[in-house]
């Protein structure tokens, strides 16, 4: 069997498996904000904490392509899920591209078989955007590094108990990337979530608030064992991650496309289907077309990912265009549902509340606009 084959296989088998055990709960799991336990456990099982780690260290090393069509197809039913399996595999790519042969032997299987699941924690109350603004610090003594700082934001803050954290070693360093640092940090004495943030959508995963109180990290837990590379670490992900963010996005396009184009067949008005009516067939056209060039533009980013080729402007509009795309569907399907949309029984009040977060996420897209710009200046001089 081709490499082709399985991958079609596994995005199958991950589809059959959204549709029979997350559409029936999303909606319960979504309105009481409850963490999934059975789901996590189920995708354990499935191998998604280890989708995109290499197989030496028990992942299934799905390519970056794979990788996206399997996140949109499960975005498409239920958005929050993929958080827990994503940001744990950010924390993952971070050891696997960065860390020394012995961190890869020590947590790659561990993150792999899901048995240590975490996040990766960059953001501070005071600095999202501008990284190499972050006040948390580590100062060494002895064999160890105490960290002291706050973290916020942090998905799978409260469930979690292993994260990527950058800090600053050294505060004054000019430029001020050269004194960033990342670590892993085991939750324990002294690293605690202080605070589960209360959010508009993306509920039943936890975004939390994370404190570190003279927290002592092991110096053998510093990424990549060299002061200094923490900032490339953290940016050196964002490819991946914004494409990540796209298929979210045109996962829920998709979704909103699905629910819409099948209630506008069953509803009626003046006798015929809404379907039938030119106003709503125009929302559509335009809504399918969406979810095409969404799909179209990851497919390209992620080929040239998958090829080692440079893919920043390409992952950058996947990203800006996807994400929009995810608001501006999920808006038309609650257009075209009507009232309807407004009611918790269906599932287009989630999409609607969910979408947005896609055009924050691995960089707002205002900063994904600046940097397209920014490419088609460089590639293009006069
Ligand atoms: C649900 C959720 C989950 C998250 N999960 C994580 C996580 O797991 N780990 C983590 O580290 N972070 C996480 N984040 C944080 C997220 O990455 C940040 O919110 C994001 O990077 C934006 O930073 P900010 O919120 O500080 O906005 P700011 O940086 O304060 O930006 C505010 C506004 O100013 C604009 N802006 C800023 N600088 C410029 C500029 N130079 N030019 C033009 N416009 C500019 C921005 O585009 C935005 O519109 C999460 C956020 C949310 C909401």
């Amino acid at each position: 069997m081709g490499t082709d084959d399985i991958d079609h296989e596994i995005i199958d088998s991950i589809e059959r498996w959204a549709e029979r055990e997350l559409r029936p709960v999303a909606r319960k799991f979504d309105h009481a904000d409850e963490y999934p336990e059975d789901i996590v456990e189920q995708m354990k099982g499935l191998g998604l904490f280890g989708a995109t780690i290499a197989p030496e260290f028990g992942g299934l090393g799905l390519s970056a392509s794979t990788y996206a069509r399997l996140v949109m197809s499960i975005a498409s039913v239920w958005m929050a899920p993929v958080g827990i399996f994503n940001s744990h595999l950010i924390m993952a790519a971070c050891v696997q591209r960065h860390g020394t042969d012995a961190q890869k032997r020590q947590w790659l299987p561990r993150f792999a078989s899901g048995e240590i699941r975490g996040g990766i924690g960059l953001t501070e109350p005071n600095a999202g955007t501008d990284l190499q603004a972050i006040r948390a610090v580590a100062r060494r003594d002895g064999d160890a590094y105490v960290i002291n700082g706050t973290k916020t934001w942090i998905t799978n803050g409260v469930y979690g108990s292993c994260f990527g954290v950058l800090v600053k070693t050294d505060p004054a360093a000019q430029p001020r990337h050269k004194g960033m640092t990342m670590f892993l940090c085991e939750k324990g004495e002294g690293f605690r979530a202080a605070k589960k943030i209360r959010k508009l959508g993306y509920k039943s995963i936890d975004s939390a608030e994370l404190v570190f109180e003279d927290f002592r990290v092991p110096a053998a837990n510093l990424i990549g064992g060299e002061e200094g590379r923490g900032f490339q670490q953290a940016v050196g992900g964002l490819e991946l991650g914004r494409i990540n963010v796209a298929a979210r996005g045109a996962g829920i396009a998709a979704g909103a496309l699905r629910d819409a184009l099948r209630y506008a067949q069953q509803r009626e008005t003046f006798g015929k289907p809404i379907a039938q009516h030119q106003a709503i067939q125009l929302k559509l056209a335009d809504m399918a077309t969406r979810v095409e060039a969404s799909r179209l533009l990851i497919e390209q980013a992620a080929r040239k990912y998958d090829t080692g080729e440079r893919c920043d402007l390409e992952s950058s509009m996947a990203k800006l265009f996807a994400s929009e795309a995810g608001v501006e569907n999920s808006l038309e399907a609650m257009r075209i549902f009507g009232g309807y949309s407004y009611s918790t029984d269906f599932d287009v009040e989630r999409y609607y509340r969910d979408a947005p977060l896609m055009c924050i996420g691995e960089g707002t897209n205002e900063m994904q606009r600046i940097i397209i710009a920014r490419q088609l200046i460089e590639r293009n001089p006069v």
